[in-house]
């Protein structure tokens, strides 16, 4: 067994053996009701790195009686399939929602469980992503011109042994209308002894390859998993990063700063930062808007724009991400538009005019030889 493996194969899936719980017989019994809805998996890797109760990493993987309050509250928005994926799933599980691109589940199966993941419904129970499935997904890509782009998701694709990976990336690579194909995962954050030598080694013969790693904050990035992005990185994997904004995790700029410089400086562009989707078990990790883009404002000019990510909301009800940024523009009109910078200072800029409409301007800076040309005209 290789090292990821065994780390994998000695995860905490059960209330007992949870890191720093202290709480009542009774909170227990509540946490191991909420466990039988809500699996728990926190691999061994993951769990060194939590260092006490209440820290940014263990409120993402240690389960919350809140998590069952949201069945109880009268907040109707709140759904198990928030996105409405299975509305637009074609064939079982291959979201087909924006006209040259598709989601393409792996399986079901994560490093860590996220309590606050926008899949609850389904992450941590096996036999949904069958092989049946990824036959049909396949299929169906194949049948389907218009799609240029599969991302590899689940579940999180670098869970796949890297046989059965190999198998679907070769298949993927032989419908000559699919350019790029991106892998959607969190393994190189949470279970970073996963990314091999041997891996990056079959992912690079099945290039173009993008992938998208989560993070969501500046303590999960180890020397192990520099190490990992590295391996990535120089097998040629443009890296990117998608983060989700959680109350008490990363509600904030100062951390949000720092996790993003330190992605950035390991050769990851941060890609998206999404406002939490209303998913039922997960309300206790949303913040406003707002917060989002007092973040992004706090981000923008004031550190590498390499280093700011699109803030978005993935609408509820399935209309895909939408794009979200502070208010730059103060006033558009025919004449000028007035914005303001990240100082907050405001500035004028106006729109080109139609000049020959425009009496000449007496400029005596303007050649004898400009003279004419405007005579001409
Ligand atoms: C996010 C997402 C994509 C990819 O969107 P990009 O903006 O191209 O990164 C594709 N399909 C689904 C269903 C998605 O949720």
């Amino acid at each position: 067994m290789e090292l990821w493996q065994k780390q994998l194969s000695a995860s905490v899936v059960k209330v007992e053996d949870l890191p720093f719980v202290s709480g009542s017989e009774v909170y227990k019994e509540k946490l191991r009701r909420v466990s039988e809805i809500f699996p728990i998996r926190i691999n061994s890797y993951f769990l060194e790195q939590i260092k006490e109760e209440n820290d940014p990493l263990w409120k993402q993987v240690v389960p919350s009686v809140e998590e069952l309050d949201d069945f109880l509250s009268a907040e109707e928005s709140l759904e198990s399939d928030p996105l409405r994926e299975e509305r637009d799933m074609p064939v079982p599980e291959l979201v087909h929602r924006y006209p040259d691109r598709v989601l393409l589940m792996l399986n079901n199966q994560c490093p860590i469980i996220c309590r606050f993941c926008t899949r609850k419904r389904k992450i941590g129970f096996p036999g949904i992503v069958t092989r049946e499935t990824l036959r049909q997904g396949i299929e169906y890509i194949a049948q389907h011109p218009e799609i240029r782009d599969v991302i590899m998701s689940g579940g999180d694709p670098l869970l796949v042994p890297d046989k059965e990976l190999e198998r679907i990336l070769s298949a993927l690579r032989d419908i000559s209308h699919v350019e790029i194909i991106r892998i959607g995962t969190r393994v190189p954050g949470t279970l970073p002894e996963r990314i091999t030598p041997e891996l990056c080694a079959m992912l690079k013969k099945y290039h173009p390859l993008y992938a998208n790693l989560h993070f969501n904050h500046p303590d999960e990035i180890t020397p192990e998993v520099e190490r990992a992005c590295n391996r990535l990185a120089d097998a040629g994997i443009p890296l990117g990063s998608q983060t989700v904004l959680l109350k008490g995790v990363n509600d904030d700029v100062e951390i949000m700063k720092e996790l993003m410089l330190k992605l950035l400086k390991m050769r990851v562009k941060p890609y998206y930062l999404y406002q939490a989707d209303m998913t039922l078990g997960t309300d206790h990790f949303r913040t406003t808007v707002e917060k989002g883009l007092e973040i992004i404002q706090g981000l923008m000019g004031h550190i590498s724009g390499m280093a700011v990510p699109y803030f978005v909301i993935d609408a509820p009800g399935g209309g895909g991400k939408v794009r979200l940024l502070p208010d730059t523009v103060i006033e558009r009109n025919d004449k000028e538009v007035i914005i303001k910078n990240f100082e907050g200072k405001v500035f004028h800029y106006p729109q080109p005019v139609d000049k020959k409409s425009k009496p000449r301007r007496a400029d005596p800076a303007v050649p004898a030889a400009t003279e004419k040309l405007c005579e001409m005209a």
